[in-house]
């Protein structure tokens, strides 16, 4: 199984490279990262995804002619990126236009692409491949791998990723009556693709259980759900589908979610990892997710997801609820927040909603306990204290906020502009508001696009320890 997620920004980038006057088709190239998956947690099966790291034109002198119906350019320049692409573990990619017509490919791309798979095969050898791509006149766009020249594989699916989501290839499945009413609202494209999308909320608590619990009624095909945690008595206040045999049994949260969405029968898959979001046995399954919710209040699970959407293209949409309580000298401070995070846009650890120390410290707590406990001992370690307040009512709205967000993306319900990069309300004020902020100029992650769509790298997203 093979799919792709093409930045937003590349796909503007090549839209505008490649748009021509005369009808003429035109061709650039494009870099990919690649995630292989050796066992999806839906399926069990292995999957490949490629993701669009950076857009090359191709260079004046190798462009040789085009029409309303062919592009020719030297090999040269792909010969060089070729190089380039396997020294650095990243797959090269073809692009082409068929300016009057939708995507797909032609009998004439066909003996051109074997033709080029025969330089490759006879440079490096057979176990090297080139990815295609072709776009449409009418927005449309297709994508396969060939890895012999004999042999290609066609991407099931395209993801367009970024502020707004749009997926190419998605195949209409019969009528799903159970989803009648949300498709009388955005159509009767908009089910399919929900249908197809694997999400992955992380966090099963406050705001991770309304979440997983809405997705699972809005179709979503594929969930997986990741939390280390049991249900405790203190968690019935929140945790939607928890029940207080499940605090007696000390369920784990993921359990009790999977067992709530399995016996409603919705047709979703669920997938669960009990477990922290940073165990390498979680890896597999977060890079087979199209978009992943982060519900956790971890900071150290935080700054992981952050590092994630960088270097996958994976949008993560990330959620988390402010409460203080009114004291003599001050009001109530109420607030729930949705930050998309994405190439393009700024990262949490710009935005300030990541702790560096903390976060090292609860990877402390997890990975030495006794050291941990000892430099607690010695203060060095503030944590602790009392636990926050919190309230159901404002963790499923800002749950509500949050997929509301993933929806604008995918059908633009609000209008063009695509997903809020970040939305604040509050709920003691009844105020809306959405805000962006300039990155840090030494963050290697969204001040500039080197890591972008740069997917499998050793180690893990270049995090140490
Ligand atoms: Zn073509
Ligand atoms: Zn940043």
């Amino acid at each position: 199984m093979l799919d792709m997620i093409l930045l937003e920004g590349h796909e503007a980038e090549l839209r505008t490279l490649l748009a021509t006057t005369d009808g003429a088709e035109a061709s650039a190239y494009v870099l990919l990262g690649k995630a292989d998956v050796a066992a999806d947690p839906w399926t069990g099966k292995a999957r490949q995804r490629l993701v669009s790291h950076k857009v090359v034109p191709v260079p004046a002198e190798d462009r040789i002619s085009a029409s309303g119906v062919h592009v020719t350019w030297s090999t040269r320049s792909f010969v060089r990126l070729l190089k380039q692409a396997e020294e650095s573990g990243l797959t090269l990619g073809i692009v082409h236009t068929h300016p009057g017509s939708h995507a797909f490919f032609s009998d004439q791309d066909d003996r051109n692409e074997t033709e080029l798979l025969r330089i490759v095969t006879n440079r490096s050898g057979a176990s090297h491949g080139f990815a295609s791509i072709v776009l449409g006149g009418d927005g449309s766009i297709c994508a396969r791998l060939w890895t012999s020249p004999s042999e290609s594989t066609l991407c099931e699916r395209i993801m367009v990723s970024g502020r707004r989501l749009v997926f190419h290839g998605v195949t209409a499945l019969a009528d799903d009556a159970m989803l009648d009413r949300q498709a009388r609202l955005f159509g009767t494209s908009f089910n399919p693709i929900v249908r197809g999308v694997r999400i992955g909320v992380i966090g099963c608590g406050g705001t991770g259980s309304p979440t997983a619990m809405m997705l699972a009624r809005l179709g979503v095909g594929g969930l997986l759900l990741v939390d280390d945690d049991v249900i405790e008595l203190t968690n019935l206040n929140r945790v939607h589908g928890s029940r207080r045999s499940d605090a007696e049994a000390a369920r784990a949260k993921v359990d009790v979610l999977a067992r709530e969405i399995r016996e409603a029968d919705l047709g979703v898959e669920v997938a669960t990892f009990k477990g922290w979001v940073v165990d390498a046995r979680a890896r597999d399954a977060l890079r087979s997710c199209d978009v992943v919710f982060g519900c956790t209040d971890d900071h150290d699970g935080r700054l992981f997801l952050n590092r994630l959407a960088y270097f996958y293209g994976i949008p993560v949409i990330d959620m988390g609820v402010r409460i203080i309580p009114a004291s003599k000298d001050r009001p109530y401070e109420m607030a729930g927040r949705v930050t998309l995070v994405t190439p393009g846009a700024p990262c949490l650890l710009c935005r300030g909603f990541v702790n560096p120390v903390r976060a090292r410290e609860e990877a402390l707590k997890r990975t030495d306990p006794d050291e941990y406990d000892r430099r607690k001992a010695e203060a060095y370690i503030a944590g602790g204290g009392d636990p926050t307040p919190v309230v159901v009512t404002f963790t499923t709205e800002t749950a509500c906020m949050a997929i509301n967000e993933l929806l604008q993306g995918l059908t633009a319900f609000r209008g063009d502009g695509g997903m809020k990069t970040e939305r604040r309300r509050r709920f003691d004020t009844v105020e809306d508001r959405s805000s962006t902020c300039a990155p840090r100029a030494e963050c290697e992650l969204c001040a500039n696009d080197t890591i972008w769509g740069r997917a499998d790298v050793i180690p893990f997203l270049h995090r140490i320890g």
